[in-house]
């Protein structure tokens, strides 16, 4: 039999699993199969040479029941409203297990930004703000940058949303640039919230630095001092050897962030391909020949590898932070990690984390893996709607916070239920999701 490969149906396998575990009412459970609002829009942008393109995107909402939907943007040549789909249900889940009071979105245009002059993008992104102006908004839905988005990309939305309005709205993206109330520590929170995780994850197999009592008690989130220096929370890696897919925002400052505390990153890639050097690599060189030449490949001193290869590489920890789909039937039973961290949405299809789950590999899902991103987005909005502003320490610290008892109610769920961690941390966000939909009854 093929392997399913549509993140839609995916997602919906994913939540069937747990409907029937959870005891879920059958209207519930269908009602949360499907997204609640899709938006197609066909929109024209005039191209640099003079030409007229029209390109297509989708903003889906997928439930609000806890809050006001949020996800991110994602520029991508293989969007399609069935990816779109799946991303705005896993962010449904995603808001829920770390109990931010969102619901779930994304939205994503097919096209090739790589190919597209700074010009052609905004125009584009602004045309596409514009179309889904209607159903946007601060009190609706918040938007943020995704794959090939940015603070830029998030500028351009705000002030578009803000044109039409008449006044400025900072409230209606995360991810801005902080001159226009963004929020420090925004940039890093996913590859941050990843890291923190992993070290959870670590500590609980034979990994010691100081005991888990001793680590939670040196740093609540509560303001209680950092370390001068270290935003980080206060630990290092000693020597845990890392694997990165994919060096976006999410995977190039997950290498960064754990090597600095003393991980050793033996193999990245991107989508040219990937590098391996079994004493590790220097991420700092890595990022500098990267923003050089355009591709990690190439790395004086470590070699050339597939742009999948990287995902066989032995390792303690595999850092998936690119696409959907990456480990699948076909190589799960080649990939050597004691712990996969998906940091990208997705990577790691059905069978795939069964074969995983039979080789003994904790993976940590993305649900909980890249929660860290919308995480500091919902303090970036509190911060924007209040037009008050924190400071890194204390975003980084209520993060640490946020994701530490994340980890614990999805450990805690799967040592009562006896389930893998993807199970446990839907079992978590689903339960609440539901609760929220029975608390306020079905309207009329
Ligand atoms: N695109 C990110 C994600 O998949 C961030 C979403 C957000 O901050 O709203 O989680």
């Amino acid at each position: 039999m093929t392997e399913e490969l549509n993140p839609f149906k995916i997602a919906q396998q994913q939540l069937d699993k747990v409907a029937g575990l959870l005891n879920l009412k059958k209207g519930i459970h269908e009602y949360l199969r499907y997204p609640h609002r899709e938006l197609t829009v066909n929109f024209p942008v005039k191209m640099d040479n003079g030409d007229i393109k029209e390109f297509t995107g989708y903003r889906v909402q997928y439930n609000n029941a806890r809050g006001p939907c949020k996800g991110g943007i994602r520029y991508h040549w293989n969007v399609s409203l069935d990816e779109v789909r799946a991303l705005a249900a896993w962010m449904t889940w995603k808001t829920a297990v770390v109990g931010i009071p969102y619901g779930g979105a994304k939205g994503g245009v097919i096209c090739n930004p790589k190919e597209m002059s700074q010009g052609e993008l905004e125009r584009m992104t602004r045309r596409f703000t514009a179309e889904i102006s209607p159903i946007i908004g601060p009190e609706r839905d918040i938007p943020a940058p995704d794959v090939y988005t940015d603070a830029q990309t998030m500028a351009w939305i705000m002030d578009t949303y803000s044109m039409i309005k008449g006044y400025s709205v900072p409230g209606v993206v995360t991810g801005k640039p902080l001159h226009i109330g963004g929020s420090l520590g925004r940039n890093e929170a996913t590859a941050r919230g990843c890291m923190f995780v992993v070290r959870e994850a670590l500590q609980k197999t034979d990994y010691k630095v100081c005991s888990p009592e001793e680590w939670r008690q040196r740093e609540t989130y509560e303001d209680k001092p950092l370390p001068d220096g270290d935003e980080g929370g206060g630990y290092h890696f000693d020597d845990t050897v890392v694997a990165v897919q994919g060096f976006g925002n999410a995977g190039s400052i997950a290498a960064k962030l754990i090597s600095d505390k003393g991980g050793r990153i033996i193999a990245v890639s991107d989508s040219k391909g990937g590098i391996l050097n079994k004493d590790g690599l220097d991420i700092d060189a890595v990022l500098e020949h990267k923003a050089s030449t355009g591709t990690v490949q190439g790395f004086e001193g470590a070699e050339n590898l597939e742009p999948k290869a990287v995902l066989e590489v032995k390792c303690d920890v595999l850092i998936p932070a690119a696409l959907e789909n990456q480990i699948t039937k076909e190589n799960a039973d080649n990939i050597k990690a004691k712990i996969v961290a998906e940091a990208a949405n997705g990577p790691t299809t059905p069978e795939a984390d069964r074969i995983l789950y039979e080789k003994g590999i904790t993976v940590i899902p993305d649900i909980l893996a890249n929660a860290g991103g919308v995480t500091v987005s919902y303090f970036e909005w509190v911060q924007s709607l209040q037009s008050f502003f924190w400071s890194e320490r204390d975003v980084n610290m209520r993060l640490k916070g946020i994701m530490v008892k994340a980890y614990d109610d999805v450990t805690g769920m799967c040592q009562t239920e006896n389930v893998d961690m993807r199970t446990g941390a839907y079992m978590v966000a689903v339960q609440r999701v539901a609760d929220a939909i029975m608390h306020r009854g079905i309207f009329p």
